[in-house]
């Protein structure tokens, strides 16, 4: 009797470790598989390290961005089409990150854990994108011979229909890797480039004062062209005179931004930084964007001021900041980013998971966005952009050593051109150069996005 049931004993024990191994494999499976598949030695959808069962992708003005072929990686006819959208696709080295090459590979190639790799070959997966090829390529020649990110996004819908990040490099005839890591030549810029505000930070320091300053709307500033705040010297970049709250946001006044940061406090200014979600990152279509960087933990009156204009140590990413003011545009709330449509196979496994998130009380947008409009009309010159009723703020980011960045951020109040855009001009030459790509992109969009 002993003996049997010693015999049992082990057989319980083998039986809890086959199960057990069981049950690893098959969460490795489901976890892994794709992974394993979609590894460039399997022979079945690599030719010499391409791959060559890849669906097709088009933009939505009906360009086909890439398509494979028994000898791999095929991209667009157009050269500026494959320069504009490379940081969307991707490379056929894997070394842009955050690209549907990278994010999207197993669906791409028509994998599936339950069908494994049948749809593969009879190429089910063409994903069309939201991305407009001829805009993108406006957009990228918009930058003429600086580097730099332009995105824009249609505030109802969440729909991204550029995003373009310069320097770039035709996927056709790729640099080494070593060679061109320097420039941030891998990163898209628009999802994972950081850069420091300047005065569109303007906007995020106007959203708390409009909620917790009561009589901000009835305050005036007088700006002789600097003040000190602290032990710093504010310069500011003209003499304002007495001013409003509306007219310092459109002077772009440091000193009274200055001046209302301080008034806010490090904490209140914190916490509407979080708020406007600048700091989370978020995730689009499986690429997660860089959360921008903002702290004020040991900063002085002086470093309050500068980080309320947009200077300091803060660095905002581009795609963050289009968010915040789409969701501006749109009575506070942002529908979800994606730049994958919505009918495509793909996506309709992602859609359950899409809300709405809403980012600013409906009033403090709306007052924000007549800011915003204000600006253009008094300051940027509305007749810059005829009929699309432009609401925006410029920003003018120093940097050390090097010509400042330039920003102009905003969207388009007329209902029939439902857009917010983002522009960053690396190393201006001018400080209007972001406004002047804006204006050469945004008043084409009646034309080319039907
Ligand atoms: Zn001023």
């Amino acid at each position: 009797m002993k003996r049997i049931s010693a015999r049992a004993k082990y057989l319980v024990i083998i039986m809890v470790v086959f199960l057990f191994c069981s049950a690893v494999f098959a969460k490795d499976y489901i976890t892994g598989a794709n992974q394993w598949v979609t590894y460039p030695t399997n022979q079945n959808i690599y030719y010499e390290g391409e791959l060559t069962v890849a669906g097709d992708i088009y933009s939505t003005d009906g360009v086909r961005l890439l398509s494979s072929t028994n000898q791999g990686l095929v991209y667009a006819d157009d050269a500026t089409v494959r320069l504009a959208t490379l940081h969307n696709i991707g490379d056929k080295n894997d070394a842009i990150t955050n690209s549907i090459l990278t994010t999207k590979r197993d669906m791409l190639i028509g994998y599936s854990a339950i069908n494994g790799l049948f749809e593969a070959k009879s190429k089910k997966n063409t994903i069309n994108l939201t991305i407009n090829a001829q805009l993108s390529s406006l957009a990228y020649d918009a930058l003429g011979y600086q580097d730099g990110a332009i995105a824009i996004m249609n505030y109802k819908t969440g729909e991204i229909l550029t995003m373009v990040s310069k320097p770039s490099f035709d996927p056709n005839n790729p640099p080494s890797e070593e060679a061109s890591d320097d420039d941030g030549l891998f990163i898209n810029r628009v999802l994972n480039g950081l850069y420091v505000p300047g005065s569109i930070m303007k906007l995020v320091t106007s959203y708390a004062a409009l909620e917790t300053i009561d009589d901000i709307e009835s305050q005036t500033f007088d700006c002789q062209g600097g003040i000190t705040i602290g032990d710093q010297w504010i310069e500011c970049n003209g003499v304002h005179g007495h001013q409003s709250f509306e007219q310092a946001l459109a002077n772009s006044c440091n000193v009274a931004f200055g001046l209302i940061a301080n008034q806010l406090g490090n904490d209140t200014l914190s916490t509407y930084v979080q708020k406007s979600g600048l700091t989370s990152s978020t995730n689009i279509d499986g690429a997660k964007t860089s959360a921008s960087r903002f702290n004020l933990s040991g900063a002085s009156k002086a470093d309050l001021a500068w980080a309320g204009i947009g200077q300091y140590t803060t660095l905002v990413n581009p795609m963050q900041f289009l968010e915040y003011v789409a969701a501006i545009a749109n009575d506070g709330t942002l529908p979800t980013p994606h730049y994958i449509k919505d009918d495509s196979f793909l996506s309709s496994l992602t859609q359950m998971t899409k809300t709405d998130s809403e980012i600013l009380d409906k009033r403090t947008a709306n007052r924000l966005a007549e800011l915003m409009r204000n600006n253009t009309i008094q300051t940027y010159g509305d007749y810059n952009f005829p009929g699309l009723e432009i609401s925006a703020k410029t920003g003018t980011a120093e940097v050390e050593g090097k010509n400042p960045h330039a920003w102009f951020v905003g969207f388009s109040a007329n209902e029939e051109t439902p857009y917010a855009f983002v522009f960053i001009v690396e190393n201006a030459n001018y400080t209007g150069a972001a406004t002047e790509a804006a204006k050469q992109v945004l008043n084409q969009i009646p034309n080319i996005v039907k």
